[in-house]
């Protein structure tokens, strides 16, 4: 059962929530900084945990066994990747010998190093081979890359981010050199692919990721552009959270026999009781934030903030408070965000604080509580967030501050 928490930030059911959210300007949220904040979703953000039991799912493979490059395993056994996920453990074997393939799966399944792992054994096997990735946004495209470069620690790879919303004269700049991966939305690819920076037709595989939402986002004209200009790829692989028509429409004629491979979910919050917070422009949200840790006494919280230097503030103002707090955020060194998440693990602080981006990848142990003190950026990153409470069956309590 959730603890109750300050009634002048609760509300009990959904049409008061409804009504007393009709405030707020439509469009989207800028805060300082220039960061895009999501339009707040109570379809999202308010749900009661279901409380499904979790099964454990045991793999067929170890990383060892699946037969990949020993630079790729070494850096899994460094990175402390024990077993391969679901998707992984299904994905990787086929990928491997260049199957066509349909995944669906969602962010938190792994779904990414299921594709990067075969794919950069692929490049290091044959190093001429070039891969193309398309992501519906930047943020994931981004991330596609970060994870790439974790996964290609012990490997020469190039790759290069051809993403909108920054100058191209650097991406230009790094497409003049072969790149393995070239990792992009679609906008920006066809741009610099219409101005002759970019070949489609030269990529050995394609991959397109998170395509419902590309769909969604009204991107269907610049896929098949893409898929018609890079058909001469020998192999292609689809992604995407939900399998529907428009997908199957767009595979049918293009993928060759591909294999289906579904993972329902892998970061579930099924379990995790979620609510919102409502805050006055005028009040004080550390205070309120103060009164629900007080009222919730977490075992474990993290509370997300959108920015460096708020992470840094909220730390030491809880820490001011006497809330046991620690936090990790961009601008801290690898030995102190090490430290932090130490303290975390080993219950020396309860609380952590950080942005999203920190704490993606880590190896963040389970958490009883999720303050969403800023609106994520988007459903992944809100999805990413919520997924670290109410794992293996527990319940886990997520709240969203959403200004009134
Ligand atoms: P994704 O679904 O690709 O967004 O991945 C979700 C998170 O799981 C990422 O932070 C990965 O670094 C992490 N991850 C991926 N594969 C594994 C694995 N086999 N073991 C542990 N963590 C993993």
């Amino acid at each position: 059962m959730p603890r109750p928490y300050p009634s002048r930030s609760s509300h009990s059911n959904r049409s008061s929530r409804s009504r007393r959210f009709s405030s707020p300007s439509k469009g989207s949220r800028r805060r300082g900084g220039g960061q895009q904040l999501m339009q707040p979703d109570l379809d999202l953000f308010v749900k009661k945990a279901k409380n499904t039991v979790v099964e454990t799912y045991t793999p067929t493979h170890t990383f060892a066994t699946l037969g990949l490059n020993p630079a790729l395993v070494k850096t899994l056994t460094q990175r402390g990747y024990e077993t391969p996920t679901p998707i992984q453990d299904q994905a990787i074997p086929h990928l491997l010998q260049e199957r066509d393939l349909i995944g669906i799966a969602n962010t938190g399944t792994g779904k990414t190093a299921a594709f990067l792992l075969p794919l950069l054994h692929h490049t290091l096997e044959a190093p001429q081979k070039a891969t193309l990735i398309l992501a519906p946004t930047r943020e994931l495209a981004m991330q596609i890359q970060d994870e790439l470069r974790t996964l290609a620690a012990h490997a020469r790879i190039r790759s290069t981010l051809v993403v909108g919303g920054v100058p191209a004269g650097r991406q230009i700049t790094s497409l003049r050199k072969k790149q393995h991966f070239v990792i992009g939305t679609t906008g920006r690819t066809l741009d610099l692919a219409g101005r002759g920076f970019i070949k489609l037709d030269e990529f050995d595989t394609l991959v397109l990721d998170e395509m419902d939402q590309m769909l969604d986002m009204g991107f269907l004209p610049d896929i098949q552009k893409i898929l018609q200009a890079g058909r001469a790829a020998k192999h292609l692989l689809f992604f995407s959270a939900t399998m529907d028509k428009r997908i199957e429409k767009i595979a049918k004629g293009i993928l060759q026999d591909p294999v289906h491979v579904s993972v329902k979910t892998g970061t579930t919050t099924d379990n995790v009781e979620q609510d919102v917070v409502y805050h006055g422009a005028d009040e004080d949200k550390l205070e309120i934030l103060h009164a629900l840790l007080l009222a919730h006494t977490p075992e474990k919280a993290i509370v997300f903030d959108n920015m460096k230097h708020a992470v840094k503030n909220l730390e030491r103002k809880l820490h001011n408070l006497g809330h046991k707090a620690v936090s990790i955020h961009g601008n801290k060194s690898q030995g102190q965000r090490k430290r932090a998440l130490e303290d975390f693990k080993r219950g020396r602080a309860n609380i952590l604080v950080a942005t999203n981006v920190a704490a993606r990848g880590l190896d963040i142990p389970a958490v009883s509580h999720v303050y969403n003190f800023s609106l994520p950026q988007s459903r992944e990153d809100y999805i990413h967030r919520i997924g670290r409470t109410g794992r293996a069956g527990a319940t886990g309590f997520a709240y969203t501050f959403v200004p009134k």
